[in-house]
């Protein structure tokens, strides 16, 4: 995953901006922080998200390929065309945005990454 760019505000009142991995010296007052073990924390809770996400992709297949299924008992070949790509459009168009944002909503209201500084 690429470095997502990070703002630290110091109690000294100085803010400085970095990248998540680096470690960011407070211009005011000097103090160091550490944001490797952060950016870790970041990254797993991103892996966590892209999971969740591939597995709704999946179950979409599923979704699709069964609704798919009913149109053919029902409908023979049409009946498979007409509701397999209702299915899709109703999965992929609105059901998974609608996912995504709730799933990216959570993740990004789960914690907010806190360093300490450590004083060179
Ligand atoms: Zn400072």
């Amino acid at each position: 995953m690429a470095p997502a760019p990070i703002l630290i505000k110091c109690p000294c009142g100085i803010e400085s901006r970095g990248a998540s991995g680096d470690i960011i010296v407070c211009t005011g007052c000097g103090a160091r922080y550490d944001t490797a073990a952060e950016a870790k924390r970041l990254e797993g809770l991103a892996a966590l998200t892209q999971r969740q996400f591939r597995y709704l992709s999946r179950a979409g297949l599923g979704f699709i390929g069964l609704l798919g299924v009913v149109g053919l008992v029902w409908l023979n070949v049409w009946g498979l065309v007409i509701l397999g790509s209702a299915g899709a459009i109703i999965w992929f168009m609105v059901f998974m945005p609608y996912m995504k944002r709730r799933m990216l909503t959570k993740a990004s209201t789960l914690y907010t990454p806190t360093v300490a500084p450590t004083r060179k």
